[in-house]
C-alpha cells in the first residue's frame, strides 16, 4: 500500500482526524471514464509528468481531461509546505529534472491546447524557489507551441528576492497566485505562507509586466465570514488583480482541515456579483470552480473584457 500524503509529514500526521462530510447534491461529479481521459493519462506517464488534477484529487478531472485540459505540476510531486487543505505530498523533494521543460512543451504540443496552465509544488529548498526553472518551462512551451497562451499558477516565492525577475523576460499571458483563504485563517490553513507576501507578489508582477493578466483564487467553506471575503476582494483589487476565482473547499482526507460548511450556489453567485462591482475584469465563482477550471474559455473572456474596457476609456 502506498503511503498517504498525510503520513509523510509530521505536521500532517499529528493533526486530529476530521470526519469527512457527505457532499450536498450540488457537488456531484461523474467518474472519469472517457477514452480521451485515458489518452491524456498515458501521455503524462509516458513523459514522466505530474498533474495537479491527479495529485490534488480534483473533482473536475473527468470533465477537464475529456477536453484534454490537464494542468501539469512541475518541479516534482513533493512539496516543502504542509498546508492543511492540500492533498499534495509533503517532504524533501528530489532535484529538478532538467528534461522537464522539454517534456512539458512536448505534452502541450501533443495536446494541441489553445491555452495551458502550468503549476508547481512549493520549492523552499531552492535558492530562487524554482522561478528560473518555471521560466524555462514557459520558454520551451513558447518555442514548441507558439499559438498556445500560457498561464502560470505559482508558489509565493517567500524569502526568494528577485524571483519575479525571471518571469519578466518570458512574460506569460496570465500570472496566477492564489491567496486561498482570508488572513485570519492563514495560521491554521496556510501556516507556511504570509497573506501580505502573496498580495505583494501579485502587485509586483503587475507592476513589472503591465500587459499581463493577474489572477487569484479563494476557497470558501473554511470558516471565513462574508465580510472577510469582501475585504480580500478589496485587497486583491488594490493589487490590481484582474480575475478572481472562488470555489468550495473539499476535504481530501481525515487529516486535512475540516469543512466548516458548504456554501450554497446562490452565495457563490452573490460573491461573483460583488466581485464584478469591485472592478474585477472577470469573476468565476461556483462550488466546483478551481484555479484552472475552464481556464482557456476564461482567458478569452478576460481578453474581451479588457478590450471592451480600453475601447470605452478611449470614447
Ligand atoms: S479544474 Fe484544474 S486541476 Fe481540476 S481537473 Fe480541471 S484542469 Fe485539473
Amino acid at each position: 500500500m502506498s503511503e498517504s500524503p498525510s503520513h509523510r509529514h509530521p505536521e500532517k500526521r499529528n493533526r486530529p482526524d476530521n470526519p469527512i462530510q457527505r457532499k450536498p447534491k450540488w457537488i456531484r461529479v461523474k467518474a472519469p471514464t472517457s477514452a480521451t481521459y485515458h489518452e491524456v493519462r498515458k501521455l503524462m506517464r509516458g513523459l514522466n509528468l505530474t498533474t495537479v488534477c491527479e495529485e490534488a484529487a480534483c473533482p473536475n478531472i473527468g470533465e477537464c481531461w475529456s477536453k484534454k485540459h490537464a494542468t501539469m505540476m512541475i518541479m516534482g510531486d513533493t512539496c516543502t509546505r504542509a498546508c492543511a487543505f492540500c492533498n499534495v505530498t509533503t517532504g524533501q523533494p528530489k532535484p529538478l529534472d532538467p528534461l522537464e521543460p522539454t517534456n512539458v512543451a512536448l505534452a502541450v504540443g501533443s495536446l494541441g491546447l489553445n491555452h495551458v496552465v502550468i503549476t508547481s509544488v512549493d520549492r523552499d529548498d531552492l535558492g530562487d524557489g524554482g522561478a528560473a526553472h518555471f521560466a524555462e518551462v514557459v520558454t520551451c512551451i513558447r518555442a514548441a507551441a507558439p499559438g498556445t497562451t500560457i498561464e502560470i499558477l505559482t508558489p509565493d516565492f517567500k524569502d526568494k528576492p528577485g524571483a519575479v525577475e525571471h518571469f519578466t523576460a518570458v512574460a506569460p499571458d496570465v500570472f496566477n497566485h492564489n491567496l486561498e483563504t482570508v488572513p485570519r485563517l492563514y495560521p491554521s490553513i496556510r501556516p507556511g505562507a504570509r497573506y501580505f507576501t502573496s498580495l505583494a507578489l501579485l502587485a509586483e508582477v503587475k507592476q513589472r509586466i503591465p500587459g499581463i493578466f493577474t489572477k487569484s483564487g479563494l476557497m470558501v467553506g473554511l470558516g471565513e465570514t462574508r465580510e472577510e471575503v469582501l475585504q480580500v476582494m478589496d485587497d486583491m483589487r488594490a493589487a490590481q488583480v484582474d480575475f478572481l476565482t472562488i470555489g468550495q473547499y473539499l476535504q481530501p482526507t481525515a487529516k486535512h482541515a475540516a469543512i466548516d460548511r458548504f456554501v450554497t450556489p446562490d452565495e457563490f453567485e452573490e460573491y461573483a456579483g460583488f466581485a464584478r462591482g469591485k472592478g474585477f475584469l472577470l469573476a468565476a465563482s461556483s462550488p466546483l470552480t478551481r484555479s484552472s477550471y475552464h481556464a482557456g474559455e476564461d482567458f478569452a473572456k478576460l481578453r474581451a473584457a479588457r478590450l471592451a474596457q480600453l475601447s470605452s476609456a478611449a470614447e
